[in-house]
């Protein structure tokens, strides 16, 4: 479905459960990270691009006493009234992600209301692809749509409130900001590059002529992603950065290729390890960042390569199943690069490639993985797109 296709389907939706029609509507990507795998928490830098698949809530100020949510998601409607929020603990727990926007809302003094809302979303479950993030961001854009904010006005103040609002005592996530970042201000044919200390950011061109992007989710989650693998690698990382630099706060980002190999002789081989990862994954975020400028995007697939096989040897976050994924669309005529992307040990492969070969890759990966694997991998195409926006109807 097309963003515009969800728009219609969830105002459509509206209508069909509250017997009215809405008065705006929020809409919200969601993201892929293209290249900084677990560079985030270590202050380093990220490129991620907006994707094709995207939440809707559709809403309406209420007279009613209660404001009501519902979903076509499969989870029950909630209730609640504006003013006096608790956290759900029931299956109406989805609820959380909008008392959370209405709370940070609330928070900068906008008099949210009462008012009714239907969400739609063609996110796919489990897809990696940061559904609560595009959940979280579209409600503040229909929000804002509904109670004018100023704060709306820049996207990435939106997307600090939609962190607060993760963070806050509704969700309670402990999450950076990079999801809400890349739903809030993502640029159609354009990747975005984030520092995530300074949060300076700038869009860089992907453009969809040049540029196919393929998500492949292998469905598969090993043990480390399930149970400690990222704690784990989150631990390393800052004991490594208190280590080579002799603080407590100290983070990986302020590590340089040269303090790695003078200080890191002494350094745990295993915490040393972990470090090149982050140390070099930085670099070639800001080199794949620069290529994008220059339209050679032969350079980011090679720094996409590059980047999975540092994943594979020295942060040790991949698996055979994402492996096969790289090894065979990266020997395919027409695929720039790919790489294992988000947490690891299971999850997806990201795939930049020529828009002309999609069909030939999408065959080629589905047969080397039936073969070895035994059932296919399940194949999402998108192109960079564009970010959040609400709109009165
Ligand atoms: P992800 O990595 O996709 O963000 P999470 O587990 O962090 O996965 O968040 C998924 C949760 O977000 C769901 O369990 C649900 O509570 C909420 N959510 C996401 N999409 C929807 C939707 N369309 N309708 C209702 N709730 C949703």
């Amino acid at each position: 479905m097309t963003r515009e296709q969800v728009i219609e389907a969830t105002c459509a939706a509206f209508l069909a459960h509250y017997g009215v029609a809405p008065t705006a509507v929020g809409v919200a990507p969601g993201r892929v990270e293209l290249l900084g795998n677990h560079t985030d928490y270590n202050d380093g830098f990220v490129l991620t691009a907006a994707v094709d698949y995207v939440t809707a809530i559709a809403g309406a100020p209420s007279e009613r006493p209660r404001t009501h949510l519902a979903t076509s998601a499969g989870f029950p409607e909630a209730t609640f009234e504006t003013a006096t929020m608790e956290k759900s603990t029931g299956e109406d727990r989805w609820a959380n992600y909008l008392k959370g926007i209405v709370d940070e809302l609330q928070k900068t003094g906008t008099p949210v209301g009462t008012f009714a809302a239907f969400v739609t979303s063609s996110v796919p479950d489990g897809s990696g692809l940061s559904s609560s993030a595009a959940l979280l961001v579209a409600a503040a854009r229909l929000l804002t749509t509904l109670w004018p904010d100023p704060l709306a006005e820049s996207p990435m103040e939106l997307a600090k409130l939609a962190r607060r609002a993760e963070n806050g005592k509704f969700v309670g996530a402990p999450v950076g900001l990079l999801d809400q970042f890349s739903s809030a201000c993502g640029q159609a044919g354009h990747a975005l590059f984030l520092d995530c200390r300074s949060f300076a950011w700038r869009a860089v061109p992907l453009p969809a002529e040049k540029a196919g992007i393929l998500l492949a989710n292998t469905n598969v989650k090993h043990e480390l992603a399930a149970g400690g693998g990222y704690s784990e690698r989150h631990g390393q990382c800052m004991q490594a950065a208190r280590q080579l630099l002799g603080r407590g706060d100290a983070k990986l980002r302020e590590v340089t290729p040269a303090l790695l190999e003078s200080k890191g002789i002494g350094l745990d081989p295993l915490l040393k390890q972990r470090a090149h990862h982050i140390v070099y994954e930085n670099i070639r975020v800001e080199k794949a960042a620069e290529a994008m400028e220059r339209g050679d995007l032969a350079e980011v697939g090679r720094l996409m390569k590059q980047s999975h096989e540092s994943c594979r040897r020295y942060f040790e976050n991949s698996c055979a199943e994402v492996d096969l994924l790289v090894e065979t669309a990266s020997a395919l005529p027409g695929v720039y690069g790919a790489k294992l992307t988000g947490g690891g040990w299971g999850g997806s492969a990201v795939i930049l490639h020529e828009p002309a070969i999609a069909e030939t890759l999408k065959a080629a990966l589905t047969e080397s993985y039936t073969a070895k694997f035994g059932k296919a991998p399940t194949l999402l195409a998108t192109t960079a797109a564009p970010g959040a926006e609400g709109r009165r109807l």
